[in-house]
């Protein structure tokens, strides 16, 4: 359990950007992981006042704001008619409906967690991830980074004609993975990204003819879920089926 000392909505970024310098004191989005915790929180900071709870849609990207839920990823018809059934494949398995109502993408994102969907899903696509200091980087860069007590604004995905797919293998439903595995097409280059290894997800760049040999190249170990050789195993596997996917135009 965690204990909360003090509850604050900034009224601007600049704002909870300052009060988030101090070690003792948390931004919050759901508060789904954080709950999860143990310790004395001085003050949790929600960023639900800062108008980041939308997913707007232009002629050429999305702009997924950091509170926006893993719910709205889900159900967005934008996404849904620019990347088929992908955000509903790397979301549904998530606990359920009401906890996807609470998680929001921010979290998802700036946590990094090893085990993480959505993070194996948005390192296939065109995506940029908004700082409030460090500015706009590449998610492939973020992942890289030193964890620090920056803010997430949102994320910024380009809708750049790339075919996407989205799989994960968990041994009982709404249970973590034991491997996630996502891969887009565009112009004949794929980007392949395997996560839960259990090591937070990788994307590597490769083709359609090689992904299975592709997924041999990540590093995969072992946990309470399976082992690494098993692991191994797996990401042959969905990266076979992810292709035969993209091959077959079934995204
Ligand atoms: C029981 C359980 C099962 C789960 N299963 C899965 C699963 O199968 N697959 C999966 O992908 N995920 C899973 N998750 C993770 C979940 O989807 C969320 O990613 C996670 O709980 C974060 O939730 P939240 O958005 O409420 O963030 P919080 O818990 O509020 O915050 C998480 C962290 O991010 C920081 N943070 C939040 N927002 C920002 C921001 N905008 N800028 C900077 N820092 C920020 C917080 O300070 C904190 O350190 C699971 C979580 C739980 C609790």
């Amino acid at each position: 359990m965690i204990t909360v000392k003090n509850y604050v909505k900034p009224g601007t970024l600049e704002e909870a950007y300052e009060m988030n310098q101090k070690r003792a004191n948390r931004i919050i989005g759901g508060m789904m992981w954080i709950r999860m915790g143990r310790g004395n929180v001085n003050t949790v900071i929600d960023l639900s006042g800062l108008g980041f709870d939308q997913i707007t849609e232009t002629e050429t990207e999305f702009r997924i704001g950091c509170m926006s839920t893993l719910r709205q990823l889900e159900t967005h018809s934008g996404l849904k008619e620019t990347f088929g059934d992908f955000f509903k494949e790397c979301t549904r398995h998530i606990v359920g409906v009401q906890f996807r109502n609470g998680a929001t993408v921010g979290g998802s994102i700036f946590g990094r967690y090893g085990f993480s969907d959505i993070l194996t899903a948005f390192l296939v696509l065109d995506t940029k991830v908004k700082l409030y200091k460090k500015g706009i980087v590449p998610l492939s860069e973020f992942i890289r980074m030193d964890r620090d007590r920056d803010i997430l604004e949102e994320l910024i995905v380009a809708k750049d004609g790339r075919k996407a797919v989205y799989l994960s293998e968990r041994r009982s439903q709404t249970d973590f993975p034991v491997l996630t595995c996502a891969a887009s097409e565009k112009d004949g280059t794929v980007l392949l990204s395997i996560g839960a290894r259990p090591m937070k997800a990788d994307v590597t760049e490769t083709t359609i003819d090689e992904m299975e040999q592709a997924a041999d190249t990540f590093t995969y170990g072992s946990n309470m879920r399976g082992s690494g050789e098993y692991r191994k195993h797996l990401g042959r596997v969905l990266a076979g089926r992810a292709k035969k996917a993209l091959e077959e135009g079934n995204v």
